[in-house]
C-alpha cells in the first residue's frame, strides 16, 4: 500500500454522520432563549431553521444517516485524499510523519460544502424557497451559493464589508452560482441600518452580518437562515472529514499522536477531530490541538460564558469561549477566523481539558504557509495556514510522532494577502486586552 497519498473509493463515502453529543463525558450546557433565559425549545428555532436540522441540533443519536441525495452530491469531490507531506518533512529534517486531509478539493475550495449541501437539502425538503446567510471571507457564502444552485433555492448573502471590498473574486463565485450578495452592514435590515447610523465607516463583522441574515429569514415566510459553523448540526455534517481520515489512517497502519485544525467557529476542527474522541478518552496521550489567530483569540483569551452569537442579540445564548458579541477584531486576512465565539461543543471540550488551544500572529502563519507552498505546492487559505504553522512547530520537536492536520481550504482567492506578506506589509496584532475586557462587559447576565 502506497502511504504517500491515501484515496478511498467512492463507495467509502460515510453512510452516516457522527454525532459527538452521544459520547461527551459531560452533557453540553443547553442553549438559552435570548428573551427569557430559559432552555431553548425546538419551537423557538422553527422561524429560522427547518425541523430536520433542529432535530439534528438537539439529537443524542450517535449516528445520523446521510440522505442518499446528499451522498450522491458528495461524490462530486469526496472522499478527499489524505496526503503525507514528505517534502515538507524533508525540509524540516524531522523524524515526524506529517499528514494532511485535503478538504480544499471541493468546488468551493473548502470543507464548507460538506454542510452547505446538507443544509440546502433539508431546507428544500421542507418547502423553503430561499436561504439567507452571512459570510466573512466568502468561503461559506460561496459554498452556500453552490448548494442553493444545486437545489434550486434562492440565496441571499450578507458579506462582511471589509471582505466584500478585499475579496472581490469570492463575490464573483457567489454571483456565478446565482446568489445575491450585499455588503454588511447594509440598508436592507433594521440591524444593519442601526449599526450604519451609529458608525457609517464600520468594517463590519461576522456578528453584524449574522444579525442581518437572521432578521431577513425571521421576517420572510419563505426564507430560512443557514449558519456555516458553530452549531452542533454543522459539526455533525463536517464529521465526514474525520470519519474518512480515520479509515485512511487505518488503511496504512498509522495511529495519530497529534490532530491539528484551525478554529474560527470550530466546524472544520470539530468535524476532523470529533470522530477521534473515543480514542482520545481511551488514550490521553493523543492530542487534539485547536489553532486560532492572536488577533481573535476566543479559546486562548476569551471567557467561558453564555453569550449571543450575533451583535444585535437575535440569536439564542450559547455557552462558549467568547470575546463578547460586540468584539470587532482587526482586519486580519484569515477572515474565516474572525468570529467572537466558538462552537459550544469545542468550548465544552476545551473547558474539560480534552482539547488544547494555541494562537499565532499573522506573519508566523504566513511563513508556515510559504514553507508548505514551496515544498508541497498547494497554496493554503490563510485560515488553514494556522493549522500548518502548528503542525510545523510540532514536527520541529523531531520526536517521531504522527501528526495529522486538516487542510481546510485553498488560498487561490487570497493572493493579495500573500502579496502583502511578501512585501512585508502585514501587521502582527496581539490580543487587544483592553478591547476584550471592554467587550466582555456586555455579556448577558445568565447561567
Ligand atoms: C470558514 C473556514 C475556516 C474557519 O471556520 P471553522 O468553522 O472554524 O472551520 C477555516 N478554514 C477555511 C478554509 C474556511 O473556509
Amino acid at each position: 500500500m502506497d502511504k504517500e497519498r491515501v484515496n478511498l473509493p467512492l463507495n467509502e463515502i460515510p453512510a452516516s454522520w457522527y454525532n459527538v453529543l452521544a459520547d461527551l463525558p459531560k452533557p453540553l450546557p443547553p442553549p438559552l432563549h435570548p428573551g427569557t433565559g430559559q432552555p431553548l425549545t425546538p419551537g423557538d428555532l422553527a422561524p429560522i431553521f427547518p425541523m430536520a436540522l433542529i432535530e439534528q441540533e438537539m439529537s443524542g443519536e450517535r449516528w445520523i444517516p446521510i440522505p442518499q441525495e446528499v451522498r450522491e452530491l458528495y461524490k462530486i469531490w469526496r472522499p478527499t485524499p489524505l496526503v503525507r507531506a514528505v517534502r515538507l518533512e524533508k525540509a524540516l529534517k524531522t523524524s515526524c510523519r506529517i499528514y494532511f486531509k485535503n478538504e480544499s478539493v471541493s468546488p468551493a475550495g473548502s470543507h464548507k460544502l460538506n454542510t452547505a449541501l446538507a443544509q440546502a437539502y433539508f431546507n428544500k425538503k421542507e418547502g423553503v424557497r430561499r436561504l439567507s446567510t452571512e459570510t466573512g471571507a466568502g468561503q461559506w457564502g460561496s459554498a452556500m451559493a453552490f448548494a442553493c444552485q444545486l437545489f434550486g433555492l434562492g440565496c441571499t448573502i450578507y458579506m462582511v464589508k471589509s471582505s466584500y471590498h478585499q475579496k472581490p473574486y469570492r463575490r464573483s463565485l457567489m454571483h456565478i452560482w446565482g446568489a445575491e450578495v450585499f455588503a454588511s452592514p447594509s440598508e436592507r435590515t433594521n440591524a444593519g441600518r442601526g449599526i450604519l447610523a451609529a458608525d457609517p465607516d464600520t468594517p463590519g463583522s461576522l456578528g453584524i452580518a449574522i444579525s442581518e441574515a437572521v432578521e431577513d429569514a425571521a421576517t420572510h415566510g419563505d426564507t430560512k437562515y443557514t449558519l456555516g459553523s458553530v452549531l452542533n448540526h454543522v459539526l455533525l455534517h463536517q464529521s465526514v472529514i474525520g470519519l474518512e481520515t480515520k479509515r485512511q489512517l487505518e488503511m496504512i497502519g498509522e495511529t495519530p499522536d497529534v490532530l491539528i485544525g484551525c478554529v474560527g467557529g470550530g466546524s472544520n476542527f470539530g468535524g476532523f477531530s470529533m470522530p477521534f474522541l473515543a480514542e482520545k478518552l481511551a488514550n490521553p496521550k493523543l492530542r487534539l490541538v485547536a489553532v486560532e489567530p492572536s488577533a481573535c483569540p476566543s479559546l486562548t483569551k476569551g471567557l467561558y460564558a453564555y453569550d449571543f452569537g450575533d451583535t444585535a442579540k437575535l440569536t439564542p445564548l450559547v455557552k462558549m469561549y467568547t470575546l463578547g458579541h460586540t468584539f470587532v477584531p482587526e482586519g486580519i486576512h484569515a477572515g474565516g477566523l474572525r468570529y467572537h465565539g466558538t462552537a459550544p461543543i469545542i468550548a465544552h471540550l476545551a473547558k474539560l481539558g480534552i482539547i488544547e488551544a494555541k494562537a499565532y500572529t499573522q506573519n508566523a502563519v504566513f511563513e508556515g504557509a510559504l514553507q508548505f507552498a514551496r515544498t508541497e505546492g498547494f497554496i493554503p487559505a490563510p485560515e488553514t495556514a494556522h493549522a500548518i504553522r502548528a503542525a510545523i512547530d510540532e514536527a520541529r520537536k523531531d520526536d517521531g510522532k504522527c501528526i495529522v492536520f486538516n487542510y481546510s481550504g485553498h488560498g487561490h482567492f487570497d493572493m493579495s494577502a500573500y502579496d502583502a506578506h511578501l512585501a512585508g506589509d502585514l501587521e502582527d496584532y496581539e490580543h487587544p486586552e483592553e478591547k476584550i475586557a471592554e467587550a466582555l462587559q456586555h455579556l448577558p447576565k445568565v447561567g
